[in-house]
């Protein structure tokens, strides 16, 4: 089969142009071709790699390109990258790969093309198509990967065990792979990585949480993270998870497999957010309920604190993962620990004033809770799950009507602190602070509305009871 049509891109007859004027070879390689021909399109990263020297050949090319776009050269790799309508272009030259057990760094030597098809991860992966004249869009194929392809198969070239070990970030892109293009994983290549998952302790945080971000921004995560859980992955990675899969019984009272309402809630959420964090979110949601678990005879399973210490260890989960330690923390942190907020009000008659504190509270990210509590209903009872959603209808509206009338999201106190100290003749005490807690509450609660006039009035009142005059000078 000969793949020149698809080559429409005449970024692929300038590369060959380039190539026949260097007397060396050139193939685009990897996730293009697969995706090509998995009619997989959306707009991707192109892999050309060269026997030869890449660097070359990418400033050959660059010169040939009518704006000569600027070329990026990682001398340490030996690759070399440029931006072409929008698309990145990376040049590698072809290489052999040796590798020592402490790093997943190889040592690298020049190789042929089948050196470097040898140290692709996947037989969907090490597909190449040529861009030399003389053979322009064949179809390079050594390990059979179009069938692979076509049978919905994800497999490593050569042995498992070595491919994993020597790298064994592969262990995730496997999984990554088989839950994005919705393959399976190749019965050899799931035992070898369940044999090797130990080996996943070499490989940093910030690698492990790009796969974790790109299996969580699927269609599905709880398909990557099954096979992350069954593969022991998940335990070396995020033991706060696993700790959840667990089902107590004492004296005929049981709790729900946290885990696997996580992975539900997970899913359940993807329909409603792209958002990454969001989606995180919703993955350490419940993590801290396996340390908060306790039975006693009164209750039952209680979980008391567990959104407390879960944002707790949501940042430590973030910390140990070197995941950016930034607002987008703080974020999930703020969902984790207002997680059970909404659900609360969806069980019971919802009052204004329960919504003007969640909103309150809650401020710009009320809607992403509301998204994220709602995809926490995962009960099994219909009528129950049909009251919970309408009750979060309720809850939604009322958060409009809230907004509409008394604009709580960004709440500024209607009347400063200076204010009340000038109005009193006060220098900075502890009366401010009564005053100003007991106009914001008077406001949550609805019994005056967030206005200057309604606060003043109010204000006075609360002055007068703790025995404050008004300065009169
Ligand atoms: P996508 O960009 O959609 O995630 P991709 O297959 O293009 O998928 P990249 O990470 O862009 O993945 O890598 C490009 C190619 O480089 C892969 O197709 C594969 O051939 C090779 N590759 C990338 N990472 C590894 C790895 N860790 N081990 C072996 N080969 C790899
Ligand atoms: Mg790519």
């Amino acid at each position: 089969m000969n793949y020149t049509k698809a080559l429409n891109n005449k970024i692929f007859e300038i590369i060959s142009k380039a190539s026949l004027e260097l007397k060396i070879e050139s193939y685009v390689i990897g996730g293009f071709v697969r995706d090509l021909i998995l009619e997989r399109d959306f707009k991707k990263d192109i892999d050309i790699v060269a026997v030869g020297n890449g660097i070359e050949l990418a400033i050959k090319v660059s010169e040939l390109l009518p704006r000569k776009p600027k070329v990026q050269v990682f001398k340490n790799y030996g690759t070399a990258m440029l931006r072409f309508e929008e698309i990145d272009i990376e040049f590698v030259g072809a290489r052999k790969e040796s590798y020592h057990f402490e790093s997943r760094n190889p040592v690298v030597e020049n190789g042929t093309l089948e050196d470097d098809q040898n140290r692709r991860d996947f037989t969907i992966n090490a597909l190449a198509l040529s861009l030399n004249v003389s053979n322009y869009g064949e179809l390079s194929d050594p390990f059979d990967g179009l069938s692979d392809l076509k049978n919905k198969i994800i497999k490593t070239p050569l042995n498992p065990d070595i491919t994993f070990s020597d790298d064994p970030l592969r262990m995730l892109r496997a999984i990554r792979f088989a839950n994005q293009l919705d393959f399976e994983i190749d019965a050899d290549s799931l035992n070898s990585i369940t044999k090797n998952a130990e080996r996943i302790k070499i490989i940093s945080g910030e690698r492990i949480v790009d796969e974790l971000n790109k299996i969580l921004l699927t269609d599905k995560p709880s398909i990557g993270f099954l096979l992350l859980f069954k593969t022991g992955l998940l335990d070396l990675i995020l033991p706060e998870l696993t700790a959840l899969n667990q089902v107590e019984e004492i004296e005929g009272h049981t709790h729900k497999n946290n885990f696997y309402h996580t992975l539900e809630v997970v899913d359940n959420i993807c329909p409603n957010t792209d958002d990454v964090w969001l989606r995180w979110s919703a993955l350490l949601h419940d993590i801290g309920k396996a340390p908060t678990k306790r039975f006693n005879k009164k209750q039952g399973w209680t979980f008391h604190g567990h959104e407390f210490l879960g944002g707790k260890m949501a940042k430590k989960i973030f910390e140990r993962l070197r995941m950016p330690l930034n607002h987008k923390m703080k974020f999930v942190q703020k969902m984790v620990m207002m997680s059970s907020r909404p659900i609360v009000l969806s069980q019971e008659t919802v009052t204004d004033s329960a919504v003007r504190r969640l909103v309150f509270d809650a401020g710009e990210d009320v809607e992403n809770l509301m998204t994220l509590c709602e995809a926490d209903i995962t009960t099994k009872n219909p009528n129950k799950f049909k009251k919970y959603h309408q009750n979060f209808e309720i809850v939604r509206k009322k958060i409009v009507e809230v907004e509409e009338r008394d604009s709580i999201r960004n709440f500024q106190p209607p009347i400063t602190g200076e204010e009340i100290m000038e109005i009193f003749n006060l220098k900075p005490s502890r009366e401010i602070g009564i005053l100003k807690e007991a106009i914001k509450e008077a406001i949550l609660e609805g019994e005056i509305p967030n206005n200057y006039d309604a606060a003043y009035e109010f204000m006075l009142k609360k002055a007068f009871k703790l025995g404050l005059n008004i300065n009169t000078c």
